[in-house]
């Protein structure tokens, strides 16, 4: 999960808070599908993987993923496992719409590794107190710069 705590300006300062949740739920019937904005994020996660040398099984009747209002206020990704073993990757709209093509590969990645590669979070440092882990908690325990040099490095945590 991840939310927004505050924007001051959405392409420089996205401050975010991430919550870890598995919601265990039978009421809700979810059906295998992947939202057409989400599917080449989910494709370029997979071709990463690859380039790395990792083979990633997405098992996709047991995975959805939209871009839709996320009720709870302030958060802006989720990756729920329910307790048939489905698991939902929710984002939001408000976040989707106004995020760069990096915003928007930093959150869906960052909601993979929690449903896909079963990671949990990692606000690890490196000597200037900047976030090393895509998995960062957004909780501001480290300051988060990923961009298009970053990118790769933090790829490489990703799938490490
Ligand atoms: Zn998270």
């Amino acid at each position: 999960m991840y939310q927004i705590q505050e924007i001051k300006n959405i392409s420089y300062t996205i401050i975010m808070i991430t919550l870890s949740t598995i919601l265990v739920s039978c009421q809700k019937e979810v059906q295998g599908n992947i939202s057409d904005e989400i599917s080449p994020y989910m494709d370029k996660f997979i071709e990463e993987g690859e380039l790395r040398g990792l083979n990633i099984e997405i098992n996709y009747n047991n995975l959805s993923a939209s871009v839709s209002a996320i009720s709870d206020s302030g958060v802006i990704g989720q990756c729920v496992s329910y307790s048939n073993e489905h698991q939902e990757i929710l984002i939001s709209e408000d976040f989707w719409n106004s995020a760069t093509e990096l915003n928007k590969e930093f959150l869906v990645f960052h909601e993979l590794g929690h449903c896909i590669l079963g990671r949990s979070h990692d606000d690890s440092t490196d000597n200037s107190g900047r976030c090393i882990s895509i998995m960062n908690s957004g909780s501001s325990r480290c300051r988060d710069l990923y961009n298009s040099t970053s990118r790769s490095d933090f790829i490489d945590e990703l799938f490490n």
